[in-house]
């Protein structure tokens, strides 16, 4: 069983930083990889990748996975891996209320995500301002939201078509007004994107990001990587995407490991059936780190 822990623990971040490594990743036609982690098994098979492969990476954690790692752990564990290699951002996956927001700022998270895509227009415009302001006034980037990307972070056995809805999608003219409002750092948009792996790739509306990119200028996030065929990814971030969020495609390969490391044991020393996750995890993410071109921009 695990309880939740409290988020205190109040350190700043460094926005411009952030920014800087965002516009780099842009001019430069590459994608920072976000990936997500719950236990230090997934941190250090993330991390070490990053660090052998000299790539920036951005290393998440959604509600969940704050609640059972802890907040104030995960910005311990990033004071010390950004020591280590310092092109290394904690971010705050989809926090839905600014009671989340604040807290995961004051934790000294130095990126945080506002969701507020299940809200109407207006409310998502109003919340998110809110959240903007309370960020910048801690030197945290935010990422906002607008259209809904529909599924969970897990194995759908549903075609993408289920979820694909023309609603969900992120309109330009809208993205530059709420961009505009709102004053968000980066935006997080639904292109035919959706969360989780389903049956058949999804089919992503490249014009769309190019719209949006060009109308509001700001760099564009796409969540639900898993599943994107590596020739996509490319498209997309040729058309404008910035950050590629991954979270499935670890956590599949987390268990697997697993399993195959428990099947295996010779003892019972956690370390030993345990390595398997770190390498499987680590593949995961150099594939992506190819794919995405971020390799030796660090
Ligand atoms: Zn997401």
């Amino acid at each position: 069983m695990f309880f939740k822990k409290r988020c205190s623990l109040a350190e700043k971040g460094n926005r411009e930083s952030i920014i800087k490594l965002y516009r780099k990743a842009w001019l430069g036609g590459y994608a920072i990889g976000a990936f997500n982690f719950s236990t230090m098994d997934l941190v250090h098979g993330i991390h070490e990748t990053a660090i052998a492969m000299k790539a920036p990476v951005i290393i998440a954690t959604s509600q969940g996975e704050r609640n059972f790692f802890g907040c104030e752990e995960s910005v311990a564990v990033y004071n010390v891996l950004k020591a280590r290699h310092p092109p290394t951002i904690l971010h705050a996956d989809h926090t839905k209320t600014l009671e989340e927001l604040k807290k995961v700022v004051d934790a000294g998270y130095p990126s945080v995500h506002f969701d507020g895509s299940g809200l109407d227009y207006l409310t998502n415009l109003e919340q998110t301002r809110k959240a903007v302001e309370y960020a910048h006034a801690h030197d945290v980037f935010i990422e906002g939201e607008l259209g809904g990307i529909p599924g969970g972070s897990s194995l759908h056995k549903e075609s993408i078509k289920s979820v694909a809805k023309e609603e969900y999608l992120t309109h330009p003219e809208q993205a530059k007004d709420f961009v505009n409002r709102t004053g968000v750092d980066s935006l997080a948009v639904n292109v035919g994107n959706a969360h989780g792996i389903w049956k058949d790739a999804p089919k992503l509306d490249f014009k769309r990001i190019q719209k949006i990119k060009e109308l509001t200028g700001k760099f564009l996030v796409l969540h639900g990587g898993s599943g994107i065929r590596p020739i996509d990814f490319r498209r997309a971030i040729a058309h404008g995407i910035t950050k590629i969020n991954i979270n499935t495609e670890m956590r599949i390969a987390f268990e697997k490991a697993i399993e195959q490391g428990l099947a295996e044991r010779t003892d019972d020393t956690p370390y030993k059936y345990l390595g398997h996750a770190h390498e499987a995890v680590a593949k995961v993410v150099r594939d992506k780190i190819v794919i995405f071109k971020s390799e030796k921009k660090a």
